[in-house]
């Protein structure tokens, strides 16, 4: 049948039939909020690339959560600032640190908020490299105990789900282990799997002081000209025991995004980086697009490409618009 019998138009007329056709659902629950947490009382100190995003203190961040938690969002991932940095990246596993801090605080604030911890050793490290050093290169065999230590001290503090985003090899398998032979054989793994080295992280860089020193991270960071490698990638970390995986950046890998759902038909997440946020919401500040629109067809495009789950900056501000949203 083609026209004039067939007629696209006539299932776009109205705002209920659009509903009613609507291929790709976008909720709060569907949305995680990355929080940047901090040592010190009462801190909430801006990131100047990221408007409205900030360094949180524990307080600060507890409260967060709550509203958060109110708005009815997915869950919030931590990223953790240490006291002090040093070549082994000592406060990442540390069990008085800042994330298992954090996690504390925030499950007393918000109990049934999904709590993501990110595990790596970037933020920890004076290097900046997300694992400890031999020479100017980074070790993956010596990372891998100091993940799973991390892995262990968060979740003892009740960390719901660990996301280890290090690009180590056998990081999944090693964590595992280690959560399993502490007693938290229950704790999913979030495996950032396809993690590419992106130029989208700048704006992150500056919120987690996370910067490297010298060099990049593309010795353990994929190509973005590849996407059969992330393939690959997935496959080893659901082997060695993955729950979910995840793709990083989103927006310049939605055809990854597509090709892992339909590979492996497992759960997946996306994260949509700091560049992303950055670049609509410097965008909507200079009046040259409705950032709300821009955000919310960019959330939709990747959860259409296949992403059960979204990391955005955009996750508290979106949430409560998304009840009484017409697409
Ligand atoms: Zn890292």
């Amino acid at each position: 049948m083609t026209y004039p019998q067939t007629r696209l138009r006539r299932l776009r007329a109205t705002p209920a039939l659009r509903a009613l056709a609507r291929e790709t659902s976008l909720t709060a629950a569907d949305l995680v909020q990355p929080l940047f947490v901090c040592h010190g009382e009462k801190v909430r100190r801006p990131v100047a690339s990221m408007p409205g995003q900030a360094q949180l203190s524990v307080d600060e961040a507890a409260r967060e959560a709550e509203a958060l938690a109110k708005a009815g969002v997915g869950g919030v991932i931590l990223f953790g600032l240490p006291a002090t940095k040093d070549p082994e990246g000592r406060e990442a596993y540390d069990e008085k640190g800042i994330i298992p801090k954090a996690l504390r605080a925030l499950r007393e604030a918000a109990p049934d908020l999904l709590l993501w911890a990110d595990v790596c050793l970037c933020e920890y490290t004076d290097h900046g490299h997300c694992g400890i050093l031999n020479g100017d290169q980074v070790d993956n065999d010596r990372t891998l105990p100091l993940l799973a230590r991390a892995s262990v001290a968060y979740a003892a503090a009740g960390a719901d789900l660990i996301a280890p985003s290090d690009m180590m090899d056998g990081r999944v398998g090693a964590i595992r282990r280690a959560l399993d032979e502490a007693g938290h054989a229950g704790t999913p793994i979030v495996a950032y799997s396809a993690k590419y080295a992106s130029a989208f992280y700048g704006p992150f860089r500056e919120a987690a002081e996370s910067a490297p020193k010298f060099g990049n991270r593309r010795g353990y960071q994929m190509d973005p000209a590849n996407s059969d490698e992330a393939l690959r990638e997935v496959a080893l970390d659901l082997e060695e025991g993955a729950d979910m995986v995840m793709v990083k950046p989103a927006l310049p890998y939605l055809d990854v995004i597509r090709r892992v759902k339909d590979r492996f038909g497992v759960p997946v997440a996306a994260y949509s980086v700091s560049g992303e946020f950055a670049m609509i919401r410097a965008a909507a500040e200079n009046g040259w697009l409705d950032g709300e629109r821009a955000a919310l067809e960019t959330l939709t495009s990747i959860r259409r490409a296949g992403a059960d789950v979204i990391l955005t900056y955009f996750a508290k501000e979106i949430a409560p618009v998304l009840g009484r949203v017409e697409a």
